[in-house]
């Protein structure tokens, strides 16, 4: 029996279904897809890189070397396990025996990755934009001693109007001025910056700077060049000129310079700001769900298709394009957001720029390894193959179809599909990618003993050191004869309920809300009847084994997230809700999907507690972790006496550490969390304390009946206010109609 969390230590990956049924009708009927949630660049301590090129089978196939390939050591050959071609090994694998073989063919290395000799193509670029605000300007001056000295930068300047500085101009600070409220074409942005199709490009890395820079190399040079001059305008900027009547939205050409920046080069885009999706007047009320429901906004459509074209612009140039914005009213995410879902560049929401949010966040997000290079590649490819039972339905991430049509490709699609390679343009050791797959042999075949299936997943990018990296996971699965208990054994709950979460967020970009909900419900029912044990028509018999027996609760808090109950949340905050989801590995968005609470009172260890409305106690103080908010919820006995000062007294030492104890636990989840989350503290009856209430479980509600939450809930807990149904009111539905009882 296979342990996830140690496949998931060594490889990266999770798999919804670890042994696979054996025809294509059988593993429709497992309703889960055979899907794996894979982090390509997770970090491995022990995993340092080999400075050797990989070995690689003919065109097309190009599959890597690895510890599944049959080898003839004595005819010095290796047969590859997704085309069945021999190939020779290359000559400096003649001394090969049994007992010296290269470290891609031990079993420990599933998971490899190679330096590859050839270098990169240009080095890492940072251009910077910056909405003129000081607590802004001091974070982009951090960050310019953050990134490699030969990366280069730019800045680019918004407010009414956009400004390009020219950075390769030592004498004075000289910029280009671009006219907000007016769309540039890219040859109007080129003339005007006079640049030309004909321009060289910006230098390379470790070659000298030429004499007289131009092209975009006025605009972009090494962060070692340039720092002082960098500092300087920063430190100048003044607030936009053009003052904003009280009754006005500020100006924000946002649009214009990302469109100068698109024009003007390569990497890293960083846009701290917010962008125009409604006019300047305040009367005019910015778009909500409703509104974009109703079809009325009218920016809307625009502006997607505006940034749309950017966002293609954007990733085929390989840059990414990460968006930061700081500001309580909202800035035009949703519009906005294919720029980062395509390039996966960075979303950080915060309500200005001098909250840690914003902060602690960008900070975070120039972090290094324990050599010093920043924790983020560049200009990924990201390929996929499998052995011939197998093909790739598609990949839900932050990610861009690579357009590679090879024999891998299925015919169902699952998100971005008709393609078995994907580019993703900036990536980090959290980036996690959701792959489906659909198995295509047809029923009957009969099956070879000890048959198994083969996934390799090979990573191209671009290292932060400047060299390029290439990681390659290979996996095996068995498959089992259709009916066979290995398969239900082999299930990972956890695994499955993010996947499919991918997907129904996925469904939910495109399609209504309610016909996703009922998709979820549909395909919960399904796997129920396949997998639990029932007698027809009787509610009472039905049991699911334990591998299963979460996987619906994971499913009803999905159902009531705020990944697919939008109305709760503005459309800039759903927009970078989903986002986060798309990008993280299987615990982190478990805790998004079923947030985790732990317990804290008098002469007892602290534990976790059901997510549930009995949970709240006056005498007992609560830990919430959504991943977006850590929250720490005061009972009303303890908020009295935390009010009347009982901590500071002599004889109350057990009171103050009980104070204290959440407060440093939510210290340790902050650690490496990114974006930072919301910290709040509230007492129970509070305003603030909405946040925890609309996570619980209402099994208390002022709608409850005597079956179900009073009975327990005697005297305890506290009533949420809601239509939803609870739990256990769920479950009881989801049971009969599993079985096929009647419902009432
Ligand atoms: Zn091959």
């Amino acid at each position: 029996m296979l342990n996830f969390e140690d496949v998931e230590e060594r490889d990266g990956v999770r798999l919804s279904w670890n042994v696979w049924p054996s025809s294509r009708i059988e593993a429709t009927r497992t309703v889960v897809p055979i899907s794996a949630l894979y982090t390509p660049l997770k970090q491995r301590e022990d995993l340092p890189p080999v400075l050797y090129e990989p070995v690689t089978c003919k065109p097309p196939c190009r599959a890597i070397l690895n510890p599944y390939c049959q080898i003839d050591i004595r005819g010095k050959l290796w047969i590859c396990p997704f085309c069945l071609t021999r190939n020779p090994f290359p000559p400096h694998y003649k001394d090969i025996s049994n007992t010296n073989l290269p470290a891609e063919l031990l079993p420990k290395y599933t998971t490899i990755e190679y330096t590859l000799s050839r270098p990169a193509q240009a080095p890492p670029v940072f251009p910077l934009y910056a909405e003129d605000l000081k607590a802004l300007r001091d974070a982009l001056v951090v960050s310019l001693s953050l990134i490699p000295p030969y990366a280069l930068v730019g800045l680019i300047t918004f407010g009414t109007m956009t400004q390009v500085h020219e950075l390769g101009y030592a004498e004075c600070s000289k910029s280009y001025v671009f006219r907000g409220g007016k769309e540039y074409t890219q040859k109007q942005i080129q003339d005007m910056l006079g640049l030309s199709t004909t321009t060289r490009a910006a230098p390379r890395a470790g070659q000298p700077m030429p004499q007289q820079a131009f092209g975009a190399a006025r605009f972009l040079l090494p962060v070692q060049q340039c720092e002082f001059q960098l500092t300087g305008i920063l430190e100048a900027l003044a607030r936009d000129p053009w003052p904003v009547a009280n009754d006005k939205r500020a100006l924000r050409c946002t649009g214009v310079a990302v469109s100068v920046a698109v024009g003007l080069l390569e990497v890293r885009i960083l846009i701290v700001g917010p962008g125009m999706v409604v006019s300047n007047e305040l009367k005019e009320p910015i778009r909500s769900h409703h509104d974009i429901e109703r079809d009325s906004v009218k920016h809307y459509k625009r502006a997607v298709k505006f940034y749309e074209g950017l966002a293609k612009r954007a990733s085929n140039n390989g840059h990414a394009v990460d968006l930061f914005a700081g500001c309580l009213d909202q800035v035009g995410l949703l519009e906005m957001k294919s720029l980062p879902n395509s390039t996966n560049g960075v979303i950080v929401l915060s309500d200005s720029f001098a909250t840690s949010i914003f902060k602690q966040s960008f900070l975070r997000m120039f972090n290094k390894d324990d050599q010093d290079f920043l924790q983020m590649g560049f200009n990924a490819t990201f390929d996929v193959q499998t052995t011939k039972e197998l093909k790739v339905s598609g990949l839900i991430g932050h990610a861009i179809s690579a357009g590679k049509k090879s024999a891998c490709v299925g015919e169902t699609e699952i998100g971005i599909g008709q393609t078995s390679a994907w580019r993703i343009n900036s990536i980090t050791p959290r980036t996690s990618a959701a792959i489906y797959f659909e198995v295509v042999t047809p029923a009957g075949q009969a099956l070879s003993p000890g048959s198994r299936g083969l996934i390799q997943f090979v990573t191209h990018y671009q290292h932060s050191s400047g060299q390029m990296r290439l990681r390659v996971t290979t996996i095996a699965r068995n498959f089992a004869e259709a009916n066979s208990p290995s398969i239900a054994s082999s299930f990972d709950q956890e695994a499955a309920a993010v996947l499919m979460a991918r997907i129904a967020v996925f469904k939910a970009e495109i399609d209504d809300s309610p016909d996703v909900l009922r998709w979820l419900d549909r395909m919960l029912i399904r796997l129920c009847q396949k997998f639990a044990d029932y007698r027809k028509e009787d509610p009472v018999s039905f049991r699911l084994t334990d591998n299963f027996s979460i996987y619906p609760q994971f499913m009803f808090h999905l159902r009531r997230s705020q990944f697919l109950q939008v109305f709760n949340n503005s459309p800039d905050e759903t927009a970078f809700y989903r986002h986060i989801l798309n990008e993280e590995d299987v615990n982190n968005s478990l805790i998004m999907i079923q947030p985790t609470l732990m317990s804290y009172t008098f002469d007892v260890e602290p534990q976790p507690v059901l997510l549930d409305s009995v949970s709240i106690k006056p005498d007992a103080i609560l830990l919430l972790d959504t991943f977006f908010h850590i929250l720490i919820f005061h009972g009303e006995t303890v908020a009295q006496w935390r009010k009347a000062g009982y901590q500071d007294q002599d004889g109350y030492e057990n009171f103050k550490e009980l104070l204290e104890n959440p407060v440093t636990d939510a210290q340790d989840l902050l650690v490496d969390r990114f974006p930072i989350p919301r910290y709040i503290v509230c007492d129970q009856g509070g305003s603030q304390a909405r946040f925890l209430l609309s996570k619980l479980n209402p099994s208390t509600t002022h709608m409850s009946t005597s079956m179900y939450g009073t009975a327990q809930a005697a005297g305890a807990g506290q009533a949420i206010f809601t239509d939803d149904v609870s739990l256990q009111v769920f479950m009881e539905h989801l049971k009969r109609l599993a079985v096929g009882a009647q419902t009432n």
